[in-house]
């Protein structure tokens, strides 16, 4: 089962939404220079059960228009049944991932993913230098032109 370590609103993680965002605890990739180390412990946060998210999505109703996981596909077969909540819901979802790729699986309960761990010397998706890279499952869109600062 997932954990989460933080729990918050977002506006610019998924360009043009508004999404839930749930930081998940316990990555396995120990980027260095990662900016959220303390949440590499797979044990630490709370439990984030089907029955939790389908609960905070109730609560916002109206309020947001998609959920975004910030990590978590390292158990694919939990995330994907919350991926599946989301999307039941009438929501967009995202997946934000330091890997390459993710399954087929996922990716089809996936409006935008994530890819790219982080390197320190290319920076983020606000850095045109970037290895990372924001994409749009739908279209196949790269939508990293929305993250640059003109
Ligand atoms: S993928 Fe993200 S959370 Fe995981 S170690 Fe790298 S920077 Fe940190």
């Amino acid at each position: 089962m997932l954990r989460f370590t933080a729990e918050q609103i977002v506006f610019q993680e998924v360009p043009g939404e508004v999404s839930l965002a749930f930081t998940i605890a316990g990555c396995p990739l120990g980027c260095k220079g990662c900016h959220s180390s303390y949440t590499w412990r797979a044990d630490i946060g709370c439990l984030l059960t089907p029955e939790y998210l389908s609960h905070r999505l109730q609560s916002y109703q109206g309020l947001i228009s998609c959920v975004l996981f910030l990590g978590g596909e390292w158990q694919p077969q939990h995330l994907l049944v919350l991926l599946t909540l989301a999307r039941a819901a009438g929501l967009h979802t995202c997946l934000y991932t330091g890997l390459d790729d993710v399954s087929p699986d996922l990716k089809q309960q996936l409006t935008y993913l994530k890819t790219g761990r982080w390197l320190q010397e290319l920076g983020g998706l606000n850095s045109p230098t970037t290895n990372q890279i924001f994409t749009d499952l739908r279209t196949g869109q790269c939508l990293n032109h929305l993250f640059i600062q003109k």
